[in-house]
């Protein structure tokens, strides 16, 4: 069934005030309107979030806790953000949780900060086998402030391989043991990863930026209890805007590092604007529905998957248990840069990306990256998922035929009847 959109976003002001920008906000409304976005870490925030985030809050200054500012005129800043922290706790069971990190990143840092020194042992999953920049990559400020460990997963099976984490923790004896990833399409064992940190005296830590929606909805196994922190972004698959969260399961040995971690130590006054957002997403979640999307979520991903590989293609690991997969390019002799701006052009957005092992370069790996989390936002299904994959299969072989312009432009009307069918949650007049 599609759903059509209820609400209407409206410019009373911007038109007259600033026609440029509203014209390119426009722009972009008719890019996601019309285009099926498969990048797994997007997904669509409801109007009622857009409402609370396009909101005068953003005008206050409330550095500190609720209750515990430095600026006067916070009451209302107070209850916004208690309500917030309370919806969070709620929803993920965790006794003690931050919402004030400004994003994902921003969470890491903190936390980092609060559980090791400048120069301390990390181990996080690598990029290529599917860590996140700030699980210790050499861009970021974790790879150049922290002495990083990486660690792989299986070359056969591309699974993490946990006796040899064991092995590598116990030659490494890190202060922190970073768990979580940004492309890996399994579930991951907390409860091994926790003996794990455990065996060595490392802190575990969890990143849940990508699954938080599917914890949110009992759709993917809980990190809160096993792991000492939780870290997680709000506009992933929680379907929040964009926003950082920290969640401990112990209120009392956590409180304290990670509250000042946050603030004074790697951010000043809090986006309450961004905050009010928050819960608002954290409320959404709570409801029964969420629970039935989160579901969709993680079935239609496999869905997709299906189709993918009964057309012949290879996904890592031979599949998913979440909202992502990756396909390997390299049977098909293209690679990730020319698949992605392919996809524009019918009108499908996803990301290239390395594969575990992969050889190519990091500017043009050998993968792409696909995800259910928008698409299932608009309501699509298992049945439309099946066609979503036939079109990416069509598109790759039609570039590995190196097949002509008709082709592309089939797959383009296919990718706009979909768009048609099940629009955005909302419209923009
Ligand atoms: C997306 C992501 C982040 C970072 O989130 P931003 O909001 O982009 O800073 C952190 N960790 C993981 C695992 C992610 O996937």
């Amino acid at each position: 069934m599609a759903a059509s959109p209820t609400t209407t976003l409206t410019f009373e002001v911007l038109d007259s005030a600033d026609p440029e920008i509203a014209e390119l906000i426009r722009r972009e409304y008719r890019r996601q309107s019309h285009t099926l976005e498969l990048i797994p870490s997007e997904n669509l925030a409801s109007a009622a979030i857009l409402e609370a985030l396009g909101t005068l809050l953003t005008n206050k200054y409330a550095e500190g806790y609720p209750g515990r500012r430095y600026y006067g005129g916070c009451e209302v800043m107070d209850q916004i953000e208690t309500l917030a922290q309370e919806r969070a706790r709620r929803l993920f069971g965790a006794a003690y949780v931050n919402v004030q990190p400004h994003a994902g990143s921003q969470a890491n840092a903190a936390v980092y900060a609060a559980i090791c020194k400048p120069g301390d042992r990390v181990m996080g999953m690598d990029l290529s086998a599917g860590g996140h920049l700030t699980h210790g990559s050499p861009a970021n400020f974790s790879g150049k402030l922290y002495e990083i460990h990486s660690y792989l997963v299986d070359r056969e099976t591309e699974l993490i391989d946990y006796d040899a984490l064991q092995r590598q923790a116990e030659e490494v004896r890190p202060k922190m043991l970073m768990v979580g990833y940004s492309a890996y399409p399994r579930r991951i064992d907390f409860a091994r990863m926790r003996q794990i940190a455990d065996s060595v005296e490392a802190v575990m830590v969890t990143d849940m930026a990508h699954f938080a929606g599917l914890v949110a909805g009992d759709a993917y196994p809980t990190p809160i209890p096993d792991s000492h922190v939780v870290t997680s972004t709000t506009q992933k698959t929680l379907r929040g805007a964009w926003g950082g969260l920290i969640l401990a399961a112990d209120e009392e040995r956590w409180r304290k590092p990670l509250d000042s971690a946050v603030f004074p130590g790697t951010q000043g006054g809090p986006l309450m604007h961004a905050i009010a957002a928050k819960a608002v997403c954290f409320g959404e979640a709570l409801k029964p529905e969420f629970k039935d999307y989160a579901g969709s979520v993680v079935e239609n991903a496999r869905a997709m998957a299906a189709r993918l590989m009964e057309r012949g293609l290879r996904l890592t690991t031979g599949g998913t248990d979440n909202h992502l997969m990756l396909v390997d390019l390299r049977p098909l002799g293209l690679k990730g840069r020319q698949v992605q701006d392919a996809a524009d052009r019918v009108g499908i957005t996803l990301n290239s990306n390395a594969i575990p092992y992969d050889e190519a370069s990091k500017f043009n790996p050998s993968g792409i990256r696909l995800g259910s989390p928008s698409v299932t936002t608009r309501g699509m299904g298992v049945g439309e998922m099946a066609e979503i994959g036939d079109c990416v299969a069509d598109l790759l072989e039609a570039l590995a035929g190196d097949r002509g312009e008709a082709e592309l432009d089939a797959i383009r009307e296919r990718t706009l009847t979909l768009t048609n069918r099940f629009p955005l949650p909302y419209a923009l007049s």
